[in-house]
């Protein structure tokens, strides 16, 4: 049995092509299921739907042998013990730095308000600059706009998001994308298995 994590939503529409390429189609769609163990065309594959940040955690630990994680949530998830052997391409995004429009900090720490602390600690350690993380689960664009924070740090797609809230765009930290991530053991174990799926994903995306 080949055991795949996966996410709802945004990485799911998008990974859907990616199973087809691979000869596996879900049997029902867990953005319209509850079910969180979903069953495929194929007898000896099944999908596990988990948190986007749980990804790696089910792989690491074996309880799936593949998944799909987007860069930031591996960036922040921060184990050696996790194979990452392809870049999938999809759910593409840029992590960046984002302020209120024309407004520049003054003082000498700056304070920065996002999910992605360890990204954000790294990228200003990298500058020189001295900042002050401020940790939050959501609505980052909310931050600056009540005094929380100088800037935010977030994932910018369209840029709608921050438009809406008065917000810009400032630097580019990192372009982001999901990737496929591999169990260890599982590699090892059920070599044939992961190296064909990998097969098929790796020329799906050659391609696409
Ligand atoms: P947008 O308004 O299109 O710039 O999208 C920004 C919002 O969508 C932010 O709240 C982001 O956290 C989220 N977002 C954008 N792209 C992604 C992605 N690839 N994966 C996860 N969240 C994303």
């Amino acid at each position: 049995m080949l055991t795949i994590a996966i996410s709802k939503g945004r990485i799911f529409a998008d990974s859907i092509p990616l199973l087809a390429a691979a000869g596996i189609e879900p049997a029902v769609d867990p953005d319209k299921s509850r079910l969180l163990i979903i069953g495929t065309n194929r007898p000896d594959v099944q999908l596990l739907v988990v948190r986007a940040t749980d990804v790696p955690t089910y792989v690491e630990y074996g309880a799936a042998d593949v998944g799909s994680a987007g860069k930031d949530v591996l960036l922040e998830y921060d184990s050696d013990g996790l194979y990452e052997p392809l870049d999938l391409n999809i759910a593409r995004c840029r992590m960046m730095t984002a302020a209120r429009v024309g407004y520049h900090p003054a003082g000498q720490r700056l304070r920065v308000a996002t999910k992605y602390v360890k990204i954000a600690q790294r990228y200003f350690a990298a500058q020189g600059i001295q900042a002050e993380i401020i940790k939050l689960y959501g609505s980052m664009e909310l931050a600056p706009l009540v005094g929380l924070a100088d800037c935010i740090v977030d994932l910018v797609d369209t840029g709608n998001t921050l438009k809406a809230n008065g917000l810009e765009p400032r630097e580019l930290i990192m372009h982001i994308s999901s990737r496929l991530i591999v169990n260890k053991a599982a590699m090892k174990m059920k070599h044939a298995q992961v190296t064909e799926f990998i097969g098929h994903l790796s020329q799906f995306v050659a391609n696409a």
